[in-house]
């Protein structure tokens, strides 16, 4: 099945972007995803072809319109019924690792893109959008943020990533941190890898592992690991503890 992205942008020359190279790159070109940028601007009804105007109440900046923004939406879900349609905006749900598992395993995503001053609230009170945020800080535009998305889900999506990284390993899978990662040369600069890495005893080394993920997600995200402990079995994977070395 192939993973469908539309994206609704004053700028669809900025798509697939980055995501026409290496892994998302060599997927798209396999058909795993696909990417349909689509320009908002078609969807305006007046000679200038305006999106935008300014904000009611006065302010700096411009608005998008909601008679628009709707026009483009209904289009893109008369394409694509069945794709969430999310909107990128500071405003909206801090994107976590298990929403992007839960959209990488459906049909694909319609991702509206804002600009200027964002969007007329309007149109998320009449159409089924989901506010997206990808963190606490402003971006000139919504297009950064849906390649952002994109890359995530991408690389989950079957026969993407190698064999070996399933993924259910990486930080926030199990709503921890992930260990730290080390790699040859066994001495560098006077540092040495953590003996027990090279001990060859696997369950040495998933307990190792686990005891730094716990530590450094304590000391770098208290946030992570204080709803870790409170909630211990809720990972998206069910995975937790788990370390891939225990797998099959
Ligand atoms: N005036 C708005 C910011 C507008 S930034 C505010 O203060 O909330 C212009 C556009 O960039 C937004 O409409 C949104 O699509 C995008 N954007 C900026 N920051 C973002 C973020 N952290 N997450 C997702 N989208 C963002």
């Amino acid at each position: 099945m192939t993973f469908s992205a539309q994206i609704l942008t004053l700028y669809p020359e900025m798509f697939p972007g980055p995501l026409g190279t290496s892994l998302a790159g060599r997927a798209l070109e396999e058909g795993k995803w696909a990417c349909s940028p689509i320009q908002m601007r078609d969807f305006a009804t007046d000679k200038h072809k305006s999106v935008d105007d300014t904000p009611a109440g006065g302010g700096a900046g411009m608005v998008l319109r909601a008679d628009v923004m709707a026009s483009a939406v209904d289009h893109a879900l008369d394409q694509q019924p069945d794709a969430p349609i999310l909107a990128m905006t500071p405003r909206g749900k801090p994107l976590k690792q298990a929403r992007v598992r839960e959209l990488a395993s459906g049909p694909g995503v319609t991702i509206l893109c804002g600009r200027f001053e964002g969007f007329d609230e309007r149109i998320f009170d009449a159409r089924p959008i989901e506010e997206v945020s990808i963190g606490d800080y402003i971006l000139s535009g919504g297009e950064m943020g849906a390649l952002v998305l994109l890359d995530a889900c991408i690389r989950l999506l079957p026969g993407v990533m190698g064999a070996s990284s399933s993924g259910d390993d990486e930080s926030f899978e199990t709503g921890l941190l992930e260990y730290p990662q080390f790699t040859r040369p066994r001495k560098w600069e006077g540092r040495i890898i953590p003996e027990v890495l090279r001990s060859g005893d696997h369950a040495k080394i998933a307990a190792w592992r686990k005891q730094k993920a716990e530590e450094d997600t304590r000391l770098r995200r208290p946030d992570l690991w204080e709803h870790h402990r409170d909630a211990p079995d809720q990972s998206p994977s069910g995975a937790r503890g788990q370390k891939k070395e225990d797998r099959s």
